[in-house]
């Protein structure tokens, strides 16, 4: 908390973080601007109530187990607005709030808090989660009758099985309303109980249209969630926090499945786990960049697939 006394303390002067801040931000209008694109479209960005947002920070100090016992500072610990701000700097025409529980009763009220964001916050999109708990679907129904556009899963945190049959009427119908469902199941940084993709290939066997985005390429089971890519074709993957170095360092992506991710270019989506990444933003786009899958592939992923699945 000291922290944001001192930044409102000092917020007339320039300091050397703002600086910092806008030199990052020229460089990101750079990358986008050379792609001629219009700007980003940033699928996997964290606003939740704020003490929410501090308990999360908290934990990622205190290396949780579940950042796999990883060093994780925060780079963009700022205010809410301060935080739209940044992106808004950077040039990310939408983004989104990805809100998760960790228990029963409180999906409904996270979404409550998403639909007043999203209002205040235009260019968020509406965004709204869910959890295995009696009276899921009408909330889900709620929800997307209040103009949700995307959902958030987390099945680490969560600690549930996705294909709980608590679920199904929920995916059925989020499968119906074509609203897509970046969902957090892989096993990295540090694997869950119902993490990995055999759950999800038994959600997606019955709800084959469901519009899951799978959350950091799948990390680390990155090659099993490109079968399951392959095999549904609304199935799509968020780039979060995947070929950083940071990432690199503990769950490499394998060379040898380049190809495939060339050919997944339309079903790829810039994500970058803003505020909570450990290293600065513009570092997922020269990621990206150094993959070398070319410019189009780069235009899909960072606008173009997101825009077209949003109807920006
Ligand atoms: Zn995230």
């Amino acid at each position: 908390m000291g922290d944001m006394d001192d930044h409102r303390a000092a917020a007339d002067a320039p300091t050397d973080s703002d600086a910092s801040a806008s030199a990052e931000a020229e460089e990101i209008r750079r990358f986008w601007a050379r792609l001629r694109l219009p700007g980003l479209v940033d699928v996997h960005t964290h606003f939740m109530p704020e003490r929410v947002l501090h308990k999360v920070w908290e934990y990622f100090d205190g290396l949780g187990p579940m950042t796999g016992g990883l060093e994780w500072p925060i780079t963009y610990r700022k205010e809410e607005a301060e935080r739209a701000g940044i992106l808004r700097e950077f040039g990310v025409r939408a983004f989104t709030a990805m809100v998760y529980p960790h228990k029963p009763g409180m999906a409904r009220w996270l979404n409550g808090w998403a639909v007043d964001f999203a209002r205040r916050t235009p260019d968020c999109l509406h965004t709204a989660t869910l959890y295995p708990e009696p009276g899921v679907e009408a909330y889900v129904r709620e929800a997307v009758e209040a103009g949700a556009r995307v959902f958030k899963a987390h099945v680490q945190v969560g600690a549930y099985d996705p294909a709980d049959e608590l679920l199904q009427p929920a995916w059925g119908l989020l499968a119906e309303a074509g609203v897509p469902v970046v969902i957090h199941c892989g096993s990295g940084p540090a694997p869950g109980k119902h993490t990995g993709p055999e759950p999800i290939a038994r959600v997606l066997a019955r709800h084959p249209r469901l519009r899951l985005v799978v959350a950091h390429m799948g990390m680390p089971e990155y090659e099993e969630f490109f079968d399951l890519a392959e095999r549904y074709g609304e199935v799509r993957l968020d780039t979060t926090m995947a070929f950083t170095d940071f990432s690199e360092s503990f769950m490499p992506f394998p060379r040898r499945a380049l190809p495939r991710l060339a050919g997944l270019g339309d079903r790829v989506l810039l994500g970058s786990d803003f505020p909570n990444l450990p290293y600065p933003y513009v570092d997922q786009l020269h990621a990206l960049e150094r993959l070398d899958l070319g410019d189009d592939w780069l235009r899909a992923v960072c606008h173009d697939n997101a825009a077209g699945l949003f109807g920006l």
